[in-house]
């Protein structure tokens, strides 16, 4: 939302009162950082795209929770009672009342059953940019995806069995620099819904890596390793190693395309974490001797180029700027290797 700053702030406009969209987000650096996570489970990754719809000044509570209650139980035909939403409890200590608004509008606008609303915390259900900035209580979609219905009690719990696809931020308020709370001149609507995670929902998936987004480039890299193919499995190497290069050659395809390039400070270093890390699982777990990564750069365009046609323009200079660094790092960890194979050999000496 950080585009849309000025607008909340009502120190700059723009000319729409709502807009609709979909966000390249990166999560792996910075306050929000999903990198350790990716891999391990079925539902976290460093780039994904957060679909979403935005009220500046128009709309406000009351229509965001029953169109997003229509779009996913009218609209996609969800089945409502494995639909889960949370609202704000409050923060007495700071003065924050509970959202009693958003809760009656669950109630009264839709028809989720009045059990499945529960009550959440500042960390989950309120919204801040950062220390200071517009913020404001948000309510939350989960899905219980539990054979039995059962997983109400896992709300937030960040169990693959009941995830959250869904996040309505209610934009009311301004963190002023000494912590209190003011009201905006206006209220405003900013939602963020994971394009993977309702993309799996809607597949009938229990991983996002089993949707059509995920396994082509699986199937490209089980081709170029030669490696058993990908059986979903969250406790093999294998298996993790297919999810971490899955997830990663997204981010870099898609950041490099939009000008990040891998490098010791900032975002280019994350980017070169991020590079390393799909690098040292692919040599480890699926057996690769030589750079791979930039290979996998022309399934990500042929996945999403009709959509994102930048990926298109500049998919060789992208996969160059890959293929450099994944040189470069694979001299270093040779060099590694020699001289740990040099110590070893030394010791056995002694
Ligand atoms: P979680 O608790 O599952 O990490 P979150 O509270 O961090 O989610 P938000 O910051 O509210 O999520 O982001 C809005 C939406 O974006 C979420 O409802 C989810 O669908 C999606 N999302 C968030 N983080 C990721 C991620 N790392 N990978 C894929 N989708 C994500
Ligand atoms: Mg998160």
């Amino acid at each position: 939302m950080n585009q849309f700053k000025d607008v909340f702030l009502a120190t700059g406009s723009r000319p729409l009162k709502r807009a609709v969209n979909s966000q390249k987000c990166i999560r792996a650096g910075g306050k929000h950082n999903d990198l350790d996570d990716v891999g391990k489970d079925t539902y976290h990754h460093t780039f994904f795209e957060m679909l979403g719809n935005w009220s500046f000044g128009d709309y406000f509570k009351k229509e965001a929770i029953s169109w997003a209650w229509e779009l996913l139980t009218k609209v996609w035909g969800l089945d409502r009672t494995r639909l889960h939403a949370t609202v704000f409890e409050g923060d007495p200590h700071n003065n924050i009342l509970a959202d009693d608004e958003a809760a009656s509008f669950w109630k009264n606008e839709t028809d989720i059953p009045h059990n499945h609303i529960h009550l959440g915390n500042k960390k989950d259900n309120f919204w801040e940019m950062g220390d200071t900035g517009p913020c404001g209580p948000c309510t939350e979609i989960h899905i219980d995806l539990t054979p039995g219905k059962s997983g109400g009690k896992l709300v937030n719990k960040g169990t693959p069995l009941c995830i959250e696809i869904w996040n309505l931020v209610f934009i009311q308020f301004n963190r002023n620099p000494d912590s209190s709370l003011t009201l905006l001149p206006a209220k405003h609507v900013d939602t963020g819904m994971g394009f993977e995670r309702v993309t799996a929902v809607l597949q009938g998936k229990n991983s996002n890596y089993d949707t059509d987004i995920f396994t082509p480039i699986f199937e490209s890299i089980r081709q170029l390793s030669g490696a058993p193919a990908y059986t979903g499995k969250l406790d093999d190497l294998k298996d993790t190693a297919y999810r971490v290069i899955g997830d990663h050659i997204r981010t870099l395809t898609f950041a490099i395309t939009d000008g990040a390039v891998p490098s010791n400070e900032k975002r280019g270093y994350v980017l070169r974490s991020v590079l390393r890390r799909a690098e040292r699982f692919g040599r480890q777990y699926l057996g690769f001797k030589k750079p791979f990564l930039h290979e996998l750069c022309s399934t990500v365009v042929s996945g999403m180029g009709d959509t994102f046609p930048e990926l298109k323009a500049s998919t060789e200079t992208v996969s160059t700027i890959i293929f450099e660094e994944e040189e470069a790092f694979l001299r270093t960890m040779e060099r590694g290797d020699r001289k740990s194979t040099r110590l070893n050999s030394s010791h056995t000496d002694i």
